[in-house]
């Protein structure tokens, strides 16, 4: 109470009497406190209320602006407040701003954390009282202290957490449509600096404030860009069909695999700084959403974190609640199940990891937001919820997420002691949670048959900060065995969190709320390295030594001679050498075969007359295999000749055929990337020997039809003055118009020429559903659930070439409920065969058609794809009848990997069920075609820069392209999908 009638006091002195109106009116509480003599920056203050849209979408900590005479406002330096209708802020202009704040005063600090894949800079920007500015070195060595318990006593832990102070560190714009994080950023920063109530002094006393406005920084150059052609130009916007060079919203789930320049930026920093706090925020909910989740929560989540979620949650709850500022809640969006999100990259690093949706800053004003009753009910978790109707504009998204963060902030620094007693006590448990129990580490051997991907992963779980040792000699540790050399990865480290989210085999229960994503990650299985829990404690006394710079796997050449054997374990750098040696002959093994006792595997390289010093040190240089010979072994070979590879996108999202390019740029595999639209100019055989046509979110009319052709103007993608940072990787004058079926005919006829076309995903449903590929119908079985999860792809034909060096019956592979393929002939036997799926097949037949719309995970925080436009009849026969008069159906595709008969077989990690619809179900098959071939994936090959394991499966049908058929059986498919049946 005594606080409360100071305050007041100081608010009438100080504030305008309307403000004070306004806000006893609300009845929200008084300002928490105020200095006695800041001046108002009036002009500034009234702006905020001229453009908030509904009073109650405020507080008092953001219905006004102090004045400052030494730094710059956003008023005085962009001529606007965050909150103006209709405008929108480059990345480059915040930089700008944000440089000028740190150089206006001692309160701020800016570097540069990194730049993105199109070279613009990523910019941090701390913040906090001078003396805390001057000494934030000694303030981030704190915090690396208290990462660390191995190293400092209990009494010294219990020193720092009194005297450290908690890094809050706030990241918005990697969602480049969420556009108003960005924006309210740039006023939080102003205030946070100049304001003197004793609250914003209280945080800047006790928290230093970590800013990035800006995660991606190319995405978010486009949708300005893009806002702007639409506002000056009066014409359709276009779409954001590029954020970064490689994904859109998948950009937020690159938190394990860290392909992305942004994922890499913000891990070294975390690394670097220890955050106590990551908080990341967004635009998908009304009006704000702050997270802890519905569960099931990760397994490896130590109580504390997810407890701090609740903690910092009910706070935002209850001082919003009390402000009557409707529309703010927890729980009912998000799971807190897989750790691939940016603030997961706290959580495996024992941080607190958060963030925040909001309703969407426009920056258009919306008259009448309208709510659905689901959305507006009142419930547990939303004691104050939105409104049925509304007027939204981004003032009041500006204000409802400053004022939220604020008491965030405001909370952390009341409670400094207790996040950071959190904080060591997480990183203290990780460490005894491995010395108390099982698994004590985990054991990577070093000669394992894929070494250089071993390798590569070590090395990227290095960059994350996880330590790995070598073995110092043989041993046993109970049944596992070390030999020398061997990686070890001790559970007794304050990291082991990330290694435990990693490693684990997860189990997602199928009973619990629909997952946000995916369900199973298991690192190991995806990337097809031998990895194993050791459950012997004995591990941790044994002699090891820490590895202190990245591994490098050398290459070995045994014996002499002239012809060079480089052997196919299915290692990615395999392909890295073939196209570094593009100009170099090699053929490719038909069949596995011994040479001096070691036994190869069907696609081993075979170079004659090649073993040049340049081979030598690219075979050294990539951790590969040789074996040198005076002559060729005496196997069946045939060349493999270098591809000219097309690549083709979609006008209608681009999300993720980046990561498929992600996978080809890795490994230096040049492509031609165009559009689906110039499909239609046809030639194709002429210019390309392989096309690859990766995923579409979208159903096979929609990948058709492209964006529809609707009004009079063209919608244009390009760079130009009024956008001049479109057209990075792609442009078109107009981009609506897909493939059409003249397209469509163009790939038929590419095909029949003898091209190889590689689909996967929905492109593979594409080619079944339109009868390019005849004899495989696509089903959706209504009964399956197999959210983002590990299962087993079984080897059928291991004389495929697309199978060679996979010397496993079975692998872990990436499947995500679509497509279901049915070969009707080679299947019906098999179908038959398991009683429920027989069973199964028949209920999805109806579905069997090219209008049926397949089930999608809706993609992290986007509104759900709008339905494609009705179909046309008309058109769709006339589409038909072209095709049919290119396409005739030919024999069944010979199936190279399927999926298990037992459902029970099926799953590795993640969730699973009605796994009797996919009971051996193709999930990669080789269809001839005329001349040519369609390698089409059920599985997803190249996701996330996760599934290395898997990558080989496509790269082999690169390098085979035009031999896709050797090891073929006399009897062609029918044949093998007999032997499979039995
Ligand atoms: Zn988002």
């Amino acid at each position: 109470m005594k606080r409360f009638t100071l305050a007041l006091t100081f608010f009438v002195a100080v504030y305008p009497a309307t403000a004070l109106k306004d806000s006893r009116a609300q009845g929200a509480p008084p300002i928490q406190s105020t200095a006695g003599s800041q001046k108002l920056d009036e002009e500034y203050t009234k702006l905020i209320k001229d453009y908030l849209q509904d009073s109650r979408i405020s507080t008092e900590l953001v219905d006004h602006m102090p004045s400052s005479d030494t730094v710059p406002s956003p008023l005085k330096f962009f001529g606007r407040i965050p909150g103006t209708p209709g405008e929108l802020t480059y990345s480059k202009d915040i930089n700008r701003y944000y440089t000028a704040l740190a150089q206006a005063s001692p309160r701020a600090k800016l570097w540069k954390i990194g730049t993105s894949e199109e070279g613009r800079d990523q910019v941090l920007l701390a913040i906090a009282d001078e003396n805390t500015i001057k000494d934030l070195d000694r303030y981030k060595g704190m915090l690396a202290q208290l990462t660390d318990p191995r190293k400092i006593t209990q009494e010294q832990a219990q020193a720092l957490i009194h005297t450290a102070k908690p890094i809050y560190w706030i990241t918005s714009g990697i969602h480049s449509p969420e556009t108003g994080g960005p924006e309210m950023l740039i006023e939080l920063a102003y205030r946070l600096m100049i304001e003197e109530t004793p609250f914003i002094q209280e945080i800047r006393n006790n928290v230093i404030v970590l800013i990035t406005p800006v995660v991606e920084t190319d995405g978010r150059e486009k949708q300005v860009d893009s806002y702007y052609y639409a506002k000056k130009t009066g014409k359709q916007r276009p779409p954001l069909m590029y954020w970064g060079k490689y994904v859109a919203h998948d950009n937020n789930r690159d938190g394990m695999g860290q392909a992305l320049k942004l994922t890499q930026n913000i891990t070294r920093e975390v690394l670097d700084w220890h955050p106590t706090v990551l908080h990341d925020l967004h635009e998908a909910q009304s009006y704000l959403y702050t997270s802890t989740g519905t569960g099931p929560y990760n397994n490896s989540l130590d109580p504390i974190a997810i407890n701090e979620w609740w903690l910092l949650a009910e706070t935002e709850l209850m001082e919003m609640a009390k402000r009557r500022v409707p529309g703010v809640f927890t729980y009912g969006f998000y799971d807190g199940w897989v750790p691939n999100y940016l603030f997961w990259i706290a959580i495996t690093h024992n941080a607190f990891g958060r963030f925040y949706e909001v309703q969407s800053y426009g920056p258009d004003i919306v008259p009448d937001l309208h709510l659905p009753a689901t959305i507006t009910s009142k419930e547990w978790y939303r004691a104050n919820p939105p409104l049925t109707n509304i007027k939204w504009g981004p003032r009041n998204n500006t204000n409802i997420q400053e004022s939220a963060l604020l008491f965030a902030l405001h909370k952390v620094a009341e409670d400094r002691d207790l996040y950071l007693e959190d904080y060591w006590m997480k990183n203290k448990r990780a460490i005894e949670k491995g010395r108390s129990g099982a698994p004590y580490a985990w054991l990577i051997p070093a000669g394992q048959r894929r070494r250089a991907d071993a390798a590569d992963m070590i090395n990227d779980l290095r960059a994350q900060g996880l330590e790995v040792q070598v073995a110092g000699s043989s041993f046993k540790a109970g049944t596992t065995e070390v030999a020398a050399g061997d990686y070890i990865v001790r559970a007794d480290q304050p990291y082991r969190t990330l290694a435990d989210m990693y490693f684990s085999v997860q189990n997602y229960p199928v009973a619990n709320p629909r997952p946000y994503d995916d369900t199973g990650w298991t690192m190991q299985y995806m990337r097809n390295v031998k990895l194993t829990p050791v459950n012997d404690s004995s591990v941790l006394d044994q002699p090891m030594t820490l590895l202190g710079s990245d591994v490098r796997t050398p290459g070995r050449i045994e014996g002499t001679g002239d012809t060079l054997i480089v052997e196919h374990t299915t290692d990615n750098a395999l392909m890295a050498f073939r196209f570094r040696n593009a100009r170099v002959k090699m053929l490719a093994a038909e069949d596995d075969f011994e040479l001096k006792g070691h036994k190869f595997r069907a696609g081993t390289f075979i170079i004659p007359s090649a073993n040049t010093t340049a081979l030598r040190s690219s075979i050294e240089e990539l951790g590969l295999s040789a074996w040198a010979a005076t002559a060729s072994p005496p196997v069946k070979t045939h060349e493999l000749e270098m591809p000219r590879i097309g690549f083709v996108h979609s006008w209608q999202n681009t999300q993720d055929e980046g990561w498929v390019r992600v996978a080809l740029d890795h490994y230096g595999v040049p492509y031609k990337y165009f559009a689906d639209q110039k499909l239609r100019e046809g030639n194709l055989r002429a210019k390309y020997d392989v096309i690859i046509y990766p995923h579409v979110s979208g159903t096979s009319q929609s990948l058709l039809r492209g964006i529809p052709k609707v009004g009079p103007d063209p919608i244009p993608y390009k760079k130009s003055s009024l956008t001049p940072n479109l057209g990075a990787l792609d442009e078109s004058d107009d981009i609506r118009g897909g493939m059409g079926a003249e397209g469509l005919a163009e790939l038929a006829k590419f095909v029949q020429a003898g091209g190889t076309l590689i689909t996967e995903g929905s492109t593979s449903a594409f080619v079944a559903d339109y009868g390019l590929v005849g004899g495989v119908t696509v089903e959706h079985p209504g009964q399956l659930f197999a959210r983002g999860s590990i299962l087993r792809g079984q080897f059928v034909d291991l004389k495929s070439p697309i199978a060679y060096g996979y010397d496993q019956k079975d692998i872990p592979i990436y499947f995500n409920q679509d497509p279901v393929f049915n070969i009707p002939e080679g299947n019906a036997g098999r179908s038959g065969a398991s009683g429920v799926g027989s069973g199964a097949a028949s209920a999805v037949g109806q579905n069997v058609t090219p209008n049926s719309v397949p089930i999608h995970i809706s993609p992290y925080d986007q509104p759900a794809e709008p339905a494609p436009p009705p179909f046309d009849e008309v058109d769709y026969t006339r589409q038909m009848r072209l095709l049919f008069g290119a396409v005739k159906p030919e024999a069944p595709p010979r199936i190279v990997m399927q999926l298990p008969k037992d459902p029970n077989d099926m799953l590795l990690s993640g969730t699973l069920s009605g796994g009797q619809a996919i009971s051996e179900r193709p999930l990669v098959l080789d269809a001839s075609v005329g001349k040519g071939h369609v390698v089409m994936f059920a599985l997803r090959p190249f996701w996330r820069w996760q599934t290395q394991g898997t990558y080989f499966l496509g790269f082999n049908a690169i390098l085979n392209w035009n031999h896709l058929d050797s090891g073929k059986p006399e009897n062609k498919t029918a044949a093998v999908a007999g032997a499979a049946a039995n």
